[in-house]
């Protein structure tokens, strides 16, 4: 289990460098983790690559491909929307990191941490994390018969309070019309 908390530094990329754990802080367990498993799968050790894990390590909260791709490009580094898909499903295969498809809704990555229960907003797209002890507790005791449990999800779909308040306003809106009228 990743810790939320770390990260790595990553010093003046230089691109053509072929040996990327020389710029890199190749003790940092995250980044030990994934150049062991490009290691075992005979993949090289790019500045892209490593650029991506850093951004992803830097960032807490759910990401899109898109967006990613734009937080590496704010970082002053261009990556191909391919590099950054391939390297997301890299990182996803190492179980670094977990893909979400929501209703609805573009997938989104986050990093694995500690389990949570999403929580969207069918109405905004909005998603929350909630942490609920006996849920987990409750699933970490299930058995399920001839299955061994790796993780599990749960997605709660529902309207935030924001958007009842907003479609109670509207409704209340249009009656005061209609009795206007
Ligand atoms: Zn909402
Ligand atoms: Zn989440």
């Amino acid at each position: 289990m990743l810790d939320s908390k770390i990260g790595c530094t990553f010093v003046t990329p230089m691109r053509t460098d072929p040996n990327i754990e020389d710029f890199v802080d190749s003790n940092n367990p995250v980044v030990r983790k994934f150049s062991d498993y490009l290691d075992a799968h005979g993949m090289r050790k790019t500045t892209e690559r490593y650029a991506i894990l850093q951004r992803i390590m830097n960032f807490n909260g759910h990401f899109t491909i898109e967006e990613l791709q734009q937080m590496i490009e704010g970082d002053g580094f261009r990556v191909s929307r391919s590099t950054v898909y391939n390297t997301v499903e890299l990182l996803i295969d190492a179980k670094m990191l977990r893909r979400h498809v929501f209703e609805g809704m573009q997938a989104q990555y986050e990093r694995i941490t500690l389990p949570h229960t999403h929580v969207i907003c069918t109405t905004c797209g909005k998603v929350k994390e909630v942490r609920d002890p006996n849920f987990a507790a409750f699933m970490n005791a299930r058995r399920f018969n001839a299955f061994n449990t790796d993780h599990y999800s749960l997605y709660v779909y529902g309207t935030c309070s924001t958007c009842a308040r907003k479609s109670k306003r509207v409704k209340s809106e249009n009656n005061k019309r209609k009795k206007s009228l």
